[in-house]
């Protein structure tokens, strides 16, 4: 019989539920269980991928296509293993699905409401995932408990407690906020939050309490006795450096021990040595590689999470700690990319949408491409490199992509026939894995160590095959190639220690413990160019 956890999280959003989830998956699996996370976006939205990053933050993209919650790239590099657009449902993907079922006569003149009909779709979908062979289901509910939008989940979660009981726990995430004059920590904000859930219906059967200093005894107490439940249900979360800690913390605070119990199991306790390492190593490095990223949305770290995640585990495998300097690719127009870049080891321009700091990013990839500091360009970045290519070393003075300048006399990026005339936006995308070769004897045959590799998309634009002979001329090279050789995947510079831009996202590949190989030569190099310097 499958089972269910339910994490749900009150006071404020970010409180890091998604890496909780995460978290709580990790143990599960290492206790023997098969898992599968499903995250539901309370909002309107189809899916992520038409929304701001202002707003949204990364757009994380699966194997088949799915655009999604970053908290999806947190499941996939705690669990190490590959998810689906199943494991990612948004209430606009559920009316949706409802109103095309109205429409189609499925209710028969019924009338369809939120209960039944919208909270047994939202059912199906957690049901779906234990019919696929998961033992346990666990299920994160985005937003904060109270809000209106939220209350179809709510309702479904609490029906299926009815429906499977005893098969499953619900876990509460909240913040327990220090009160500088005050000079305590206040419960008054955990407290009503657990109120508006057990007016759902829903007990809690375990707080997790995220805040910056320990709970004293009569802190944890007063929790435990507005939430009826024993003391040793309210978990602290303390804020940590390093991510990767918060399994190990979970597992010292006995939070599998206590979902297992409430679910009446009992597994083996897990191996987490190879955590225990990771963190260790990455608590304990000294020695710093200084990497730029440039782009667009600097400020905001959640845009680049993946990409944030990739350095963390590069740093893991080459035992060495980088330290990225974020740089706007708009400031780099305005004070020239010596000024930001000087003293770095490497540049990784990232994806992106829009004109909105192209010179920059070209001026920036200009200075590493004629200084030989190591390059990575990802989607975005591999465009805007063969760009800075044409234009200065090829002298297409006015090379573009057809993104930023339609009339561009060098259109070296572009879309590609088959697929102009599509105009469904956000449909013409191409998105999840596609296949690609790799050539022998290049830099990218050294970094993967195989000629057949497979790797995330999420882009419109793709590189001119009609420019290629002029680039391998020039010196730039198409070192990884779509299976029928049309579309150009991987490009790098022959006569440059470390100048590689991919038209796809390795950072949605890379785990902890399996680092990707770009990342992994990427930072290698950087510490090389470093100690050459
Ligand atoms: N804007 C570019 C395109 O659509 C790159 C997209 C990206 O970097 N993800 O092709």
């Amino acid at each position: 019989m499958p089972k269910f956890i339910c994490v749900t999280g009150g006071v404020v959003s970010a409180l890091g539920k998604g890496i909780a989830t995460a978290s709580i998956a990790l143990l599960m699996k290492r206790r023997g269980f098969s898992v599968s996370p499903l995250k539901f976006d309370p909002y309107l939205n189809v899916d992520p991928g038409t929304m701001n990053p202002f707003q949204h933050g990364e757009v994380f993209v699966t194997d088949d296509g799915a655009e999604t919650d970053l908290d999806l790239g947190h499941y996939e590099r705690f669990l190490d293993e590959d998810l689906t657009r199943d494991n990612n449902v948004t209430a606009g993907q559920i009316y949706y699905s409802l109103i095309e079922r109205e429409r189609r006569g499925d209710f028969l003149g019924g009338t369809v409401q939120v209960v039944p009909h919208l909270t047994d779709e939202i059912k199906a979908r957690v049901r779906k995932l234990a019919l696929q062979g998961a033992q346990l289901v666990i299920t994160e509910i985005g937003g904060t408990v109270g809000d209106i939008e939220s209350l179809p989940f709510l309702e479904a979660v609490r029906q299926i407690w009815l429906e499977e009981k005893g098969r499953v726990a619900f876990v509460h995430m909240t913040l327990v906020p220090y009160i500088k004059t005050a000079g305590e920590l206040k419960t008054k904000p955990t407290q009503h939050s657990v109120q508006k859930l057990r007016e759902i219906g829903i007990q809690p059967d375990m707080i997790l309490c995220r805040s910056d200093r320990k709970l004293s005894e009569e802190t944890r107490d007063k929790i435990a006795l507005f939430s009826n439940l024993p003391e040793e249900s309210v978990i602290e979360a303390l804020d940590v450096d390093v991510i990767y800690e918060i399994p190990l913390i979970f597992r010292r605070e006995g939070v599998d021990d206590l979902i297992l119990a409430k679910l009446g199991v009992v597994a083996p306790p897990p191996d987490l040595s190879d955590w225990e390492e990771l963190v260790r190593v990455l608590k304990s490095l000294d020695e710093e590689v200084k990497i730029a990223l440039c782009g667009k949305y600097v400020h905001l770290r959640d845009s680049y999470k993946s990409i944030l995640e990739a350095f963390n585990h590069a740093s893991f495998s080459n035992r060495v700690k980088v330290k990225l300097r974020f740089v706007d690719s708009e400031e780099v127009e305005r004070e020239g990319a010596e000024v930001l870049l000087k003293g770095i080891h490497g540049l990784l321009v990232p994806g992106g949408f829009g004109q909105r700091g192209i010179e920059g990013k070209i001026a920036a990839i200009r200075y590493a491409r004629e200084n030989g500091i190591p390059f990575l360009g990802i989607c975005l970045g591999m465009q805007v490199a063969t760009i800075e290519f044409a234009r200065n070393v090829l002298k297409m003075e006015r090379a573009n992509s057809t993104e930023f300048n339609p009339k561009t006399p060098h259109p070296v990026i572009t879309i590609l026939p088959e697929k102009k005339g599509v105009l469904y936006y956000g449909g013409t995308l191409r998105k999840g894995a596609y296949p690609a070769r790799i050539k022998e004897g290049t830099l990218a045959h050294s970094i993967y160590g195989e000629t057949e590799i497979s790797e995330r998309h999420r882009h419109r634009y793709e590189f001119n095959p009609e420019y290629l002979g002029a680039f391998e001329k020039g010196g730039m090279t198409a070192s990884g190639l779509s299976p029928d050789g049309y579309l150009v995947e991987i490009m790098e510079i022959r006569d440059h220690p470390f100048f590689i831009g991919v038209q796809f996202h390795p950072e949605f590949k890379s785990r902890p413990m399996r680092v990707h190989p770009l990342f992994h030569a990427f930072v290698a190099a950087a510490r090389k160019f470093k100690e050459s310097a």
